[in-house]
Order: C-alpha cells, then sequence, then structure tokens
C-alpha cells in the first residue's frame, strides 16, 4: 500500500485500540494518524429517548479511548453532525491524504459510507473486515450462494476457519504514529443532546475484558446453563460485540481453542452472528421489513393495540413473558431463551405482527444490532432463514416450567408474585381461590388475567399461517 504522511482512523462500531483492522492498517501506512469518533446526528436524530442507554454507552466507550489516547500523548477527535460534512471536512482540515475505517453491512450505513466515499473525493478510503470472521461471500454454498440454512453455513465456516482468521492485528506495533496533541477537553454527553443516569454495565475496553474475563471462568459450563434465565450462563458480551470494545477474533480464537463442549456451543452462537450479518449484507430489504420467506409477507396480522401494550408494558398475565419484558424496560437487558419466548408470544399468542415487536427491542435493546434482532425476530415468527416452523409454538407456561423451575427469574421481576409458590408461579391462574388469598395473588387485581387464552391463541395462529401460505401457493400458481 502507498504511504501516507497523514491519515484518520474513523472509528465506528469498534471502539477499541486492541487487534483492529483499520486503525493497524492506518497506523502502519503513515506518519501521522487522527482517531476519530463521530456522534452521527443522523442516527442520534430518530432516538426518541433522550437517556438512551446505547448512547451513554458510546459515549463511555469514547471517553475511555480518549483517555487511553492520551496515554500515548494523542486524543479522539470527537465530532456531532452527518458523516459526509463532518468526516470530510476533518479530512481536509487536517490535509489527510486518507480515511481509514472497518466495514458495517447495515444498508444505512453502507450508504453513508459510500456518500463518504464519494465526498472525500481524491482523499483514498479504505476500509477492511473487523466486526466477523468471515463476511459477505466469504462462504457460499456449493452453487455459489449464500446459505439460507445454519448448519450447513456453521459445517463451511468451521471448515474455513484457521489461524489466519483468528489472528490479532498486532495494532501495538505501530503506537508511534498516534498524532501527537495536547489533551483535548472530552465533551459533555449533554452537548450531543442526551444526559447520562440510566446505563447499568460497564462500557469500553476495560468493561469487555472483565466480562470476558469472568466468562472464561465460566465457558465450560456454557451449554448446560446458558437457557436459563435464573442462573449466571451466558457471557453477557452482546453490547461489547455491538459496539467493538473486544475483537471477534480474541473471542473465536478463545472459544476454538479451549475444546470444551460448552466452548463449542458458545462458539456456535458466534457463528450465528456472521450468519445474520452475511444475511442482511445480502438481503439488504431485510431492513425494511421485507420477510425472508415471502410466503409470510401475507399473514394477517389482527394487532390488537391493547394485546400489544400489555405485552409491552410486562402486564399480559403470563408471569414468564411479563418478567422478560419488565426486565427489559428496566435495564435494556434480556436473556436469549426470554427473547425467543417473549417473541414467539407475540406473534402466536397475540398475533401482533413481528415487526412491531422487533421495532420495539430496536428501541430498548442495549446490544440491539439490525441484523441480530432482525434474524432473531424473523426465527421466532416463522418468517426468516431456518426459523422456528411456523407450526411449531411455543407454550409460555411449559417455557416457563422448563426454564425456570423455581419461579427465580420470575420472582425477581414480577414482585405480586413474591409469595407465590413454585407450584403455581408459571400459571396462576390455575391456583385455588384459598391459596390465592394466602399468598395475595388476586389475578386481576394484585396480577393480571391471562390477555389470551394459550391453547385457543394457538389454533388461531396456526389458521392465520396455513391462510397465509395458501393464498401465496394460489398467487403462484395464478
Ligand atoms: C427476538 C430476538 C432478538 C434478538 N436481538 C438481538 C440483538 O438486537 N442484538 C444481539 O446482539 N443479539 C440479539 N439476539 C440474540 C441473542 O439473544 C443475544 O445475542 C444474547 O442474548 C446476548 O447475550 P450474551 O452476550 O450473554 O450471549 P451469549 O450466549 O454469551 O453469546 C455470545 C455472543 O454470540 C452472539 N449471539 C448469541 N446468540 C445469537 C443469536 N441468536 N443471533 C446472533 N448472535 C448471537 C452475541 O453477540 C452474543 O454476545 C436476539 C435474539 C432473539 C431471539
Amino acid at each position: 500500500m502507498k504511504r501516507y504522511s497523514r491519515a484518520i482512523c474513523w472509528f465506528r462500531r469498534d471502539l477499541r485500540l486492541t487487534d483492529h483492522a483499520a486503525l493497524y492498517h492506518a497506523l502502519k501506512n503513515s506518519e501521522t494518524v487522527y482517531c476519530v469518533f463521530l456522534f452521527d446526528s443522523d442516527i442520534l436524530g430518530k432516538l426518541t429517548d433522550r437517556q438512551d442507554r446505547r448512547v451513554e454507552f458510546i459515549w463511555r466507550c469514547a471517553a475511555e479511548l480518549n483517555e487511553s489516547l492520551s496515554k500515548h500523548r494523542s486524543a479522539l477527535w470527537v465530532l456531532h453532525g452527518s458523516a459526509e460534512e463532518q468526516i470530510v471536512s476533518l479530512a481536509r482540515k487536517f490535509d489527510v491524504q486518507a480515511v481509514f475505517c472497518n466495514h458495517d453491512y447495515e444498508p444505512d450505513a453502507m450508504r453513508r459510507d459510500a456518500a463518504v466515499e464519494a465526498a472525500l473525493g481524491e482523499i483514498a478510503f479504505h476500509h477492511y473486515k473487523d466486526q466477523v470472521i468471515f463476511e459477505c461471500s466469504e462462504i457460499l454454498n456449493g452453487s455459489g450462494k449464500p446459505y439460507s440454512v445454519f448448519t450447513p453455513y456453521k459445517n463451511a465456516w468451521l471448515k474455513k476457519l484457521d489461524e489466519y482468521y483468528l489472528s490479532a492485528y498486532p495494532v501495538e506495533r505501530y503506537l508511534s504514529a498516534f498524532a501527537q496533541c495536547a489533551p483535548i477537553p472530552f465533551p459533555a454527553l449533554e452537548s450531543f443532546g442526551f444526559s447520562p443516569g440510566k446505563l447499568n454495565v460497564e462500557a469500553g475496553e476495560s468493561g469487555a475484558d472483565k466480562l470476558f474475563e469472568d466468562f472464561m471462568l465460566r465457558i465450560d459450563e456454557y451449554r448446560k446453563a446458558r437457557d436459563f434465565p435464573a442462573l449466571n450462563g451466558t457471557s453477557h458480551l452482546s453490547v461489547h460485540l455491538r459496539f467493538g470494545t473486544l475483537s471477534i477474533r480474541r473471542l473465536a480464537s478463545h472459544a476454538q481453542h479451549s475444546g470444551s463442549a460448552g466452548a463449542a456451543s458458545w462458539l456456535s452462537e458466534l457463528i450465528w452472528r456472521d450468519f445474520y450479518q452475511m444475511q442482511l449484507y445480502h438481503n439488504p430489504s431485510l431492513a425494511e421489513g421485507r420477510a425472508f420467506k415471502l410466503q409470510f409477507e401475507a399473514v394477517d396480522f389482527p394487532n390488537d393495540p391493547e394485546k400489544y401494550a400489555a405485552w409491552c408494558e410486562g402486564r399480559t398475565g403470563y408471569p414468564l413473558i411479563d418478567a422478560a419484558m419488565r426486565k427489559l424496560n428496566r435495564t435494556g437487558l434480556m436473556h436469549n431463551r426470554l427473547r425467543m419466548v417473549s417473541a414467539s408470544f407475540l406473534v402466536k399468542d397475540l398475533h401482533v405482527d413481528w415487526r412491531w415487536g422487533e421495532k420495539y427491542f430496536a428501541e430498548h435493546l442495549l446490544d440491539f444490532d439490525l441484523a441480530a434482532n432482525n434474524g432473531g425476530w424473523q426465527w421466532a415468527a416463522s418468517t426468516g432463514c431456518d426459523a422456528q416452523p411456523w407450526f411449531r409454538i411455543f407454550n409460555p407456561v411449559a417455557q416457563s416450567e422448563r426454564f425456570d423451575p423455581e419461579g427465580c427469574f420470575i420472582r425477581s421481576q414480577v414482585p405480586e408474585l413474591a409469595n407465590c409458590p413454585d407450584k403455581w408461579i408459571h400459571a396462576p391462574w390455575l391456583m385455588p381461590e384459598i391459596e390465592k388469598q394466602r399468598y395475595g395473588v388476586i389475578i386481576g387485581h394484585t396480577y393480571p388475567a391471562p390477555v389470551v387464552d394459550h391453547a385457543e391463541a394457538r389454533i388461531a395462529a396456526l389458521a392465520m399461517f396455513k391462510e397465509a401460505i395458501r393464498g401465496s401457493n394460489q398467487r403462484r400458481s395464478m
């Protein structure tokens, strides 16, 4: 590559200084590198909560990056505005010859990058794979097409994997190329129109490292513990993966070399992450609400606003669903098993369009990621690639009995049921009257009555899906 005297490294969903593809290439190939982060007004402008936890998370990560850079007598240049204007005008101000960044596969981000590249004109725009192990068309099936089923994709992914794809970018060899400067005051979150206060996880590389080290002690148990929301069975790293405070190569490498069944199962989840990023890249219309399986585009959801509100607010009368939704609303977090069950419940019990649920999660999840969220919702709604079959419908009571057998998770989020015995906590409306009185669980007063009857709702959902398939077959034969 050509050597540059001055370049910018533009940080986006890769908020770290270690094992960073774009930073490595920028430092290696330039005399002086300015590290830049943009609070993108096109993204922030769409957020309604002025205390959005994701913005606070990013702001804290950026502050830590600035602090780390100050140890190298450098700084993070923090911008606010639209990328096309801000990145280009800083590039001109510093008179750089190149801008380096990492790939982002979301359609809006790809459009933004194309616009920035065009506006940079003669300034080079270099971009790299960083946030996944295999991207875009690196894993294709025998016909040269993207896989739509996970297991063969995973097998091909594992077959292709070798040390080359897992090795870290040795950024530390080139740190002398950071632009030298006096400390720059770090902007307050308020200057971007937001305020801190709701974030309840540690941000930055330091926060990611702590979680990662803790999880390494538990990874061998992952397979057994991962499905139980009351246990500390998963890594809790999703928000860090979302914003790149630790590298996917480091995680995949540990999982691959660890050798236990737990680690293999965890690696599989990291492969799901690559799988959904690859799907979004090949099917950008997923970002516009398109069902992956077109036959289910026409499912006629009644979309009862009251049922939807009960789901959002955690008052469906199904304790596991209510506990999951209340935790989401309170913290921005939700366990994977609960995402699957509550998504299925919204679509197949309450008969609300999966896109409504997808949007709600997008607004509330701390780890919201377009590809994984869309993939998860379309999986639960049976409209996605390699999704839950349409006729398989989770029973919310059976799921509760199986994955929260003593109701520990439910009790932690639904205080009205704190005294409810284990036997009744999954379906408290079935409790005999005398016990309801004894434990202070008065259905319809202290705790809501079930918003639907699961058995009836299941039959209606099957009919809805059958009708969509019938309609789609008819259209095809016309
Ligand atoms: C309806 C629905 C919506 C979801 N929305 C998101 C989302 O917006 N952002 C998000 O990161 N994950 C999403 N997931 C996937 C999964 O629930 C979370 O990644 C997981 O709960 C995060 O917890 P963890 O970090 O402890 O995961 P772990 O179990 O420790 O897994 C490790 C990592 O693998 C990745 N991963 C795990 N499961 C999946 C999966 N099914 N699909 C893609 N990647 C996965 C995540 O990056 C996760 O951090 C969704 C799942 C469903 C069913």
